[in-house]
């Protein structure tokens, strides 16, 4: 039966290690769909037109590490406002999200317009200067050259790109639960997110 969990927040509020123990618990599958933004921006870096781009995306795409860097962070961000991007992977994230067996989705508009039917559907936050705290150790700890402010100037003008775009913007559905992780550690964070999808699971 399909049964699908929307994670939505900003950057580095704890989405990705949630969505993916929760997709665990639950023995569902699981789509970071950042990813899918981030493998366009990429290509886009490389020189394709970022339409083309989205339409002609493959698995392998996805499955570089240099999609995690802030340069590919940014350009994803400026490719997820274009209309044309959004819709070419539309189909692909709504076909994973009513799959059988259950899926678990993390982005920013799978509550909103992804998957508004969703089962249960969670806003995950924290403040700024937490994550980009976060942030920033997590880059460090893959030795990259970066620095506090740069991570937090950054962080600030993704945010505000990804929640005053046009298109599908940042913002919780109005039936999701909201999740602060500010006070937690990831762990906690894990346990508080299966604790609300919990009795919406049953
Ligand atoms: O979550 P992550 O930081 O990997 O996302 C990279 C960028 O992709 C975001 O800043 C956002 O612009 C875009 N994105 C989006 N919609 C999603 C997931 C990501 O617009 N569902």
């Amino acid at each position: 039966m399909p049964f699908t969990i929307a994670i939505d927040g900003p950057a580095a509020a704890g989405k990705g290690t949630i969505s993916k123990a929760v997709a665990a618990h639950f023995g569902f599958a699981h789509l970071d769909t950042g990813l899918l933004y981030r493998a366009v921006g990429r290509r886009v870096l490389d020189g394709a037109p970022p339409v083309d781009a989205a339409r002609s995306l493959r698995p392998e795409d996805l499955e570089a590490d240099s999609l995690r860097t802030p340069e590919v962070a940014r350009a994803a961000s400026r490719v997820a406002a274009l209309a044309g991007v959004r819709a070419a992977l539309l189909g692909f994230q709504r076909t994973f999200a009513r799959r059988e067996g259950g899926a678990v989705l993390d982005g920013r508009d799978i509550g909103t317009v992804i998957c508004p039917e969703a089962e249960a559907k969670l806003f995950v936050t924290a403040r700024p200067e937490v994550r980009a705290d976060r942030r920033y150790l997590e880059l460090k700890g893959k030795g990259l050259e970066v620095t506090r402010e740069q991570v937090i100037a950054d962080m600030r003008e993704r945010d505000a790109r990804d929640a005053g775009r046009s298109q599908s913007p940042l913002r919780p559905a109005p039936d999701a639960m909201v999740l602060d992780t500010s006070g937690l550690d990831l762990g906690q964070a894990v346990v508080e997110a299966i604790r609300l999808i919990g009795p919406v699971r049953g």
